[in-house]
């Protein structure tokens, strides 16, 4: 996009250029030792500098060489586009760290679309770049400025946030960091794609599985309609994806949302996180294995087998079950009683259906045992650390799994049970966790 080379034999760069976005720093260096003023020499069609080269060719030596010689990290091509901005659209992650490091203003727009370094990390799938990007914003002038959560939603010349183009892209890892730091789940554009089309429209536009799971998981809303009045659903069926449709369909089981009060739970910890994020993946994979039967689309093989199961059975004793659903084993502890409990329940103690726009108060959550409020939740320390690596990185196997009786649609959580049941009493605005006997969607088919 616009860093060929193609029209710079015309130039006299004695090539420089050449040299540059090979990485031949000796020649560089040796050429800019004859002519220091060669360092200020643009190409002739798209007035790329020496650094934009070098940082799209992630050509860490010469750029770090440059920004040595205080040329500024900022500087234009012909459609405004930084540095920064094309080491992001490259994934070139150590050119973008470096030119970060520099200084190099993250909040420019280019001229061509009205797009940041975010939009390119972002449409290009680049998430480490993101991620880097969006670690600068917390901690420069932007974040003062602008504000965090403003920028991680700043808008293109279209109305396109970088979520729009990552949804519409099919880059999930991307969706996943964005909403993970604020991004607006629902936000529509204004001439981007479809005028008034939202991220779940655009991920039903590009057909990615994987984004529509992230949006939904975070609340993205399957009813709300673009300016020609079409659900997401509608585009998906529109662009013949149909797993994607079949996902999006309103009439099928509503998908689990991220809790927003463990949102304001502060600093939730990370491995605690990990655990509930990687419950709701379950949880929302069992409503799809319902979803899709029946349809001729099936999913991945579950990643974990029966010999598994088989093999850690052994290893869990009673006293770790969750009292709870007497299923799973117990990795989450409330932090001050130490209550423990599974991920599966501590999701669905915190878990809403949907943001509700009109409540600006969600309630805290309590501790199911001692009704004390959860202020932290830590990864339950009861086991070796061996053990713990163990729960972290398979899913928990279940004793009572293998005595269950019931169809395998419907055997493998019984505390997703309790989550499914407490979707749908978030549809009629309770806050408690229904029982699981009412509940149509994980029910026993026996
Ligand atoms: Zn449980
Ligand atoms: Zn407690």
């Amino acid at each position: 996009m616009g860093q060929g080379l193609s029209c710079t034999r015309n130039s006299d760069d004695g090539g420089l250029f050449n040299a540059v976005k090979i990485g031949d720093l000796e020649c560089v260096e040796s050429l800019l030792r004859r002519n220091p003023s060669l360092i200020h020499q643009l190409t002739v069609c798209d007035k790329l500098s020496s650094l934009h080269i070098a940082a799209a060719n992630g050509q860490i030596q010469i750029v770090s060489m440059m920004l040595g010689k205080s040329i500024n990290p900022d500087i234009l091509n012909r459609n405004k586009q930084t540095p920064l901005m094309l080491a992001a659209m490259h994934g070139k992650i150590e050119c973008v760290e470096m030119l970060i490091l520099a200084g190099a203003n993250i909040l420019m727009f280019d001229s061509l679309s009205g797009r940041t370094c975010l939009h390119y990390a972002a449409y290009y799938g680049h998430s480490d770049c993101l991620q880097a990007i969006l670690s600068a914003a917390q901690s420069t002038p932007v974040a003062d400025s602008w504000g965090f959560a403003r920028f991680v939603n700043v808008r293109d010349g279209k109305g396109a946030t970088p979520l729009h183009l990552a949804a519409r892209q099919r880059r999930p890892e991307c969706v996943r960091i964005l909403l993970d730091s604020g991004s607006l789940a629902c936000a529509s554009t204004s001439g981007y794609g479809c005028p008034g089309s939202t991220p779940l429209h655009l991920a039903a536009r590009g057909g990615s599985l994987d984004c529509i799971r992230e949006l939904l998981a975070w609340g993205a809303d399957r009813l709300q309609r673009d300016s020609s009045g079409r659900i997401p659903y509608l585009v998906a069926v529109k662009y013949k994806h149909g797993a994607c449709a079949a996902l999006l369909n309103p009439s099928a089981a509503e998908p689990l949302v991220w809790p927003s009060p463990l949102k304001f739970i502060s600093e939730l910890n990370p491995d605690a996180k990990v655990l509930l994020e990687r419950a709701l993946v379950e949880a929302n994979k069992e409503r799809e294995k319902n979803i899709f039967k029946g349809t001729p689309y099936s999913l991945p093989s579950p990643s974990r087998s029966d010999a598994e199961i088989d093999d850690n059975i052994s290893e869990i004793s009673e006293a770790e079950l969750c009292c709870i659903c007497f299923d799973q084993v117990c990795t989450i502890e409330v932090q001050g009683c130490g209550h423990q409990m599974c991920a599966h329940c501590t999701l669905a103690l915190c878990c809403h259906n949907k943001p509700n726009p009109n409540t600006t108060f969600l309630p805290i959550p309590v501790c199911p045992f001692c009704r004390s409020n959860i202020s932290q939740l830590l990864v339950a320390k009861t086991k070796t650390g061996d053990e713990l690596d163990i729960d972290l990185n398979s899913s928990k196997p279940t004793k009572s799994r293998k005595s269950l009786t019931l169809s395998e649609e419907s055997s493998s959580f019984m505390g997703i049970s309790g989550l499914g049941s407490f979707t749908k009493m978030g549809t009629r605005g309770s806050g408690k966790v229904a029982d699981a006997s009412d509940d149509s969607v994980d029910k026993p088919i026996d």
